[in-house]
């Protein structure tokens, strides 16, 4: 596996490889790598030819008070477990070199980033739609592969891919979970014992909901206060959303109508949890 940390390298080797008629794949990461990032590359290994990771912490897409300089980080661990996967090519580029004091271009979204997670945190969105832009424009992959997990960031790129006319192809990989349904994140190393425990009622407001709906429950807001109660029955929690709405315009339902998105952001304890579901009511 080749580990890169400069641009101009990188984009001589995908073009080399696309010269020479293989397909290119990306797996756009932070690090820390878990089972999910690893399901995401085994994927883009399938599919494609030559496969690379990027692995940067991009710090355009926290605010000023979130956990950019925390946030867990284990560059020889993500290399070994990277290598196992059969990643042909690490990029792991420098800030300065992404970011140069006189960058002053950036991508915006105008729409899909107005509710769920880019309600409560101003500006991510635009600092993941620049970072994936500079990430497709630099590696020039023929796919690329997010998790299901960032739901809205997933219909941002995808926005951002028919708006722009990348011609990329992007797969959203399904959520992978731990044993008892904790959705893997890098962020799950910062809970306590006991916030572990709590945190297990984002996966058990999907499955509630997903239960309600098969026994006839349309009302949103039913299933929405039904999972407020579940979660702040559990210590340490503090519901930042509970969205109930169109997977593809991310606007709100009143009822649970064909295939309806259940996305949740949560608190245990200082840490921000998220996960979703598609809620499919049964057929007549
Ligand atoms: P991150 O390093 O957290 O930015 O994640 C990199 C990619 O992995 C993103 O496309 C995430 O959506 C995806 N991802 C993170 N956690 C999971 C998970 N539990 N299951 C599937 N994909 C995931």
């Amino acid at each position: 596996m080749r580990i890169i940390t400069s641009i101009g390298e990188i984009q001589g080797l995908s073009t080399h490889w696309k010269k020479a008629g293989l397909r290119v794949s990306l797996v756009p990461t932070m690090g820390f790598f878990h089972d999910g990032h690893l399901a995401l590359m085994n994927y883009a290994k399938q599919h494609s030819d030559r496969v690379v990771v990027s692995l940067f912490v991009n710090p355009t897409q926290f605010g000023p008070n979130e956990d950019f300089e925390e946030y867990p980080r284990d560059p020889e661990r993500d290399r070994f477990l990277a290598e196992k996967e059969g990643v042909d090519c690490l990029f792991c580029p420098e800030a300065a070199d992404m970011y140069p004091e006189d960058f002053q271009t950036w991508v915006n979204i105008e729409g899909l980033d107005k509710r769920l997670c880019g309600a409560s945190r101003p500006g991510h969105f635009r600092g993941v739609a620049t970072i994936v832009t500079k990430l497709f424009n630099i590696v020039r992959p023929d796919l690329a592969v997010f998790g299901r997990k960032d739901f809205q960031q997933l219909q941002i790129i995808k926005r951002i891919v028919r708006d722009l006319n990348f011609g990329i192809e992007i797969k959203g990989y399904p959520i992978v979970r731990e044993a008892d349904g904790l959705a893997m994140s890098s962020r799950n190393k910062y809970l306590s014992r006991k916030e572990r425990k709590s945190a297990l009622c984002l996966f058990e407001s999907l499955k509630m909901a997903e239960h309600m709906v098969s026994e006839g429950c349309r009302s949103t807001r039913r299933l929405a206060h039904a999972i407020e109660r579940l979660i702040l029955a559990k210590p340490g929690t503090r519901i930042d959303y509970i969205f109930l709405g169109d997977p593809e315009t991310l606007t709100e339902r009143e009822r649970v109508k064909g295939e309806t998105l259940l996305a949740l952001a949560v608190y245990v304890g200082a840490t921000r949890l998220i996960d979703n579901t598609i809620l499919r009511p049964p057929k007549p």
